[in-house]
């Protein structure tokens, strides 16, 4: 076998659009993550895995043969049985998939799952935008009350509070349902005929195929005539209306503040009702961190006779973390171990682990250089180093430098975990 020089030249780098995510980073991706389980589980949602690759059909269905997502931007590939799956663009179809498969339905109260973890869409590479991304997200199953909707709110700006985002405001609104939204697709239509001219490419052929995503259209031009289109918040029937309106009041009795966006719609079927969004300031044009809604056709859409009303989110993680990127602080090392010498690195093990068994962080250096040691501890930011030398080991105690002052003491090693306790 024959390699030639060139091709073995070829560094392999990551797939396109995708990225590895690196330390320090990954703290702030864990502090998001954390903050999140906590919040879930205070508000009783539980974890659930789903797989990641998924029957082609599922996706097809769940998550709509017309939309963007599944015409253009799906993984997907046969299988070397010739099966077709998809590498999963989102999770709530997933979620849903599961809920029927193992009847969920039939465990007590309302299914209140939690889900994060990496999703593919093969768009085009841009900042903040990759194809392997992640989401975070809930999914309440088996209610369509209100007061579900209210408490799903509630959470998520907890949620983005308590993980430390500023400036950011919950958009709110109600798609109506099968009842009201058809009438108010039809007066939409007859609306747009008459300004659809004017209107970008996107919308010419939206106000044909699916009018209610010529409100998401963000081309500047058209804004003025996209807000003088009928709103879907006067045509909804007595059953969306009064929901609507015990949703807002209960949020507000919750001094949950949000802004109403009639524009704020979902292209696919069985979304209804309640609608919502938070956008962030710092983001520019594409500042949506979270998307959610209820979607109580979707188990009739995978075709489930068990009828199954939901409402969930989903947050865009990789946006999250960028916007947070610069304010969390990095979990930082507390010790640095000098052994200088054979003996002293057998005796730096035995301290780093007891140290490390009270949950300090701890790095051993094991290069036997004193300055060269100093050195390593400083660059790694370390808060103390203690020295293992040959006169600490004879004498039993060991020299704790505190690096920020400078300030060394001589200290047994029941002394040192002591130290190392105080903050700074
Ligand atoms: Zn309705
Ligand atoms: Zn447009």
């Amino acid at each position: 076998m024959q390699t030639s020089d060139s091709a073995r030249e070829i560094l392999i780098r990551a797939v396109k659009g995708t990225r590895d995510l690196l330390p320090p980073s990954t703290a702030v991706w864990n502090h998001v993550e954390a903050v999140a389980r906590r919040v879930f589980e205070a508000y009783n949602y539980h974890e659930i895995r789903t797989p990641i690759l998924e029957d082609t059909q599922l996706f097809a269905r769940g998550v709509g043969q017309e939309t963007d997502i599944v015409t253009k931007e799906m993984y997907t590939f046969e299988d070397r049985d010739g099966a077709s799956v998809t590498l999963r663009p989102e999770a709530t179809a997933s979620v849903m998939r599961a809920y029927i498969e193992h009847r969920l339905d039939q465990r007590p109260g309302v299914q209140k799952l939690y889900y994060m973890g990496p999703m593919f869409r093969r768009e085009r590479p841009q900042k903040g935008r990759y194809r392997q991304f992640y989401q975070i997200g809930v999914e309440a199953i088996g209610s369509e009350s209100p007061v579900v909707d209210a408490e799903v709110i509630e959470m998520v700006v907890e949620l983005f509070s308590r993980v430390g985002l500023e400036n950011f405001t919950l958009l709110l609104n109600s798609v109506g349902c099968q009842n009201c939204r058809p009438a108010y697709i039809e007066l939409l239509r007859e609306e747009l005929a008459k300004v659809a001219p004017t209107l970008c490419e996107d919308c010419q052929r939206r106000a044909q195929t699916n009018p209610l995503r010529v409100l998401d259209c963000k081309v500047p031009e058209d804004q003025p005539a996209i807000d003088q289109l009928p709103s879907i918040l006067d045509h909804l029937c007595e059953i969306c209306r009064p929901h609507f309106e015990t949703v807002q009041r209960l949020l507000k009795h919750r001094g949950v503040q949000f802004e109403i966006r009639p524009r704020l719609v979902r292209g696919l079927d069985y979304y209804m009702r309640t609608t919502f969004e938070v956008v962030h300031g710092a983001l520019g044009a594409q500042n949506a961190v979270l998307g959610g809604g209820r979607y109580d056709g979707l188990a009739e859409a995978l075709g489930s006779k068990i009828p199954a009303p939901g409402i969930g989110f989903s947050i865009g993680e990789d946006r999250l973390v960028m916007t947070l990127e610069d304010r969390i602080s990095v979990p930082s090392l507390d010790l640095f171990i000098a052994a200088l010498g054979d003996a002293a690195v057998e005796r730096a093990g035995l301290l780093a682990r007891d140290l490390r068994r009270g949950s300090y962080s701890v790095e051993v250096g094991f290069d036997g250089k004193l300055k060269r040691s100093m050195e390593l501890a400083n660059k790694l930011g370390s808060r103390y180093t203690l020295i293992v030398g040959e006169d600490e080991l004879a004498r039993g105690r060991y020299t704790l430098k505190h690096m920020a002052s400078g300030i060394q003491e001589q200290l047994a090693p029941e002394e040192i975990a002591q130290r190392l306790r105080a903050k700074e």
